[in-house]
């Protein structure tokens, strides 16, 4: 059994608390200025009780709400809890419905501002935020007529998705260019990615440090030699072995051991004909794991970073899963707000 604990805001009734500054003059001297009874919209409280004070210092009066509230009319529970109605799947519309059957009027717009206010109030939280270690993912969402494609980043340390933009993963350019701003004010130091080339030129562009998910890496080189050990002659099936072994293994100095074997076996010059024999095949294996190596093992030297990039196709599941029944956004401004509000930890 999974058991869901959902962390909304307190709503207090009343509180016997006083203010600790003014609003308008910072006075920490106040009288207290009689009260009011506010009706609030919640799932639990109908009114609060709202103390006013007058300032000592200035002589202006201010309402002073108890937790959870405001002078909105929603209190910050029912903000929250209508927005994670919405992530859990309903449509605005639905939540709507559901909210009355709870006896509380909140219509499908005010709970759409809801959703556009979180995610704004996100953002700047998160905006300056360090962040050592960043994975990086494309995907595409259905939005305006055709799948959009957009590329994901995640603080690997928290697991929060830290920005979404509409660019094109292999696109190397248009990933550096909206990378680079991310980078520099998270004080990003390693990036995680799968294993597309065109990422290690932006990682090396924008000198980070790169860790290759290992779980892609596996998966591909796991096929390649499953296939190569049908094709090979068996005189070299020792090769295959070894790679196999090293690549589990993940030593450090893997990489120079791979090249050493390339320079071992034979043909080293290219045949005309179109497809590979067996042995080039190898051949370009080995010498493509061996270029790469050493991003295979940033892991091991880098505490806080991780060897596969699990924490963000994660974050990219729950974003798409909620997607699919929203049935394409309509423009970039509410795929983002869907996206960084479907994957944002609110459970
Ligand atoms: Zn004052």
């Amino acid at each position: 059994m999974t058991i869901v604990v959902l962390k909304l805001p307190d709503v207090k009734q009343k509180t016997e608390e006083r203010p600790k500054k003014c609003p308008y003059c910072e006075g920490t001297t106040f009288q207290r200025w009689g009260k009011v009874k506010k009706k609030v919209r919640d799932v639990h409280v109908r009114s609060v009780t709202v103390y006013r004070y007058r300032c000592g210092h200035c002589q202006r009066s201010f309402r002073h709400y108890p937790a959870g509230s405001s002078s909105a009319d929603q209190t910050k529970r029912l903000e929250i809890f209508s927005v994670l109605l919405w992530t859990l799947g309903l449509s605005y519309r639905a939540a709507e419905l559901i909210l009355s059957g709870l006896k509380v009027s909140l219509s499908f717009m005010t709970i759409w501002r809801n959703a556009q206010e979180e995610n704004v109030k996100r953002k700047k939280q998160k905006q300056w935020q360090p962040v050592r270690a960043l994975g990086l993912d494309g995907a595409y969402v259905q939005g305006w007529g055709e799948k959009q494609p957009v590329l994901v980043a995640v603080d690997l340390g928290t697991g929060d998705p830290l920005a979404v933009g509409y660019v094109n993963e292999y696109d190397p350019q248009a990933v550096q260019r909206w990378l680079k701003p991310l980078v520099q004010r998270h004080g990003v130091s390693v990036i995680v990615t799968d294993d597309l080339c065109s990422d290690r030129g932006v990682a090396d562009k924008l000198q980070l440090g790169h860790q290759v998910c290992q779980f892609h890496v596996r998966r591909w080189v796991g096929r390649t030699l499953h296939d190569l050990a049908s094709d090979l002659s068996k005189e070299w099936l020792w090769v295959l072995e070894e790679a196999r072994t090293l690549l589990e293994v993940l030593h450090p100095e893997g990489g120079k051991r791979l090249y050493a074997l390339w320079k071992q076996l034979p043909g080293r010059q290219r045949s005309n004909s179109k497809t590979l024999s067996p042995l080039e095949r190898l051949r370009d294996l080995l010498l493509r794991l061996a270029q790469t190596w050493q991003r295979y093992c940033t892991f091991q030297s880098e505490p806080q970073v991780p060897w596969t990039n699990n924490t963000t196709e994660r974050a990219i599941e729950r974003m798409k899963m909620r997607a699919r029944t929203v049935r394409g956004y309509k423009s970039w401004q509410g795929m983002e707000t869907g996206l960084l509000l479907a994957a944002a930890p609110f459970l």
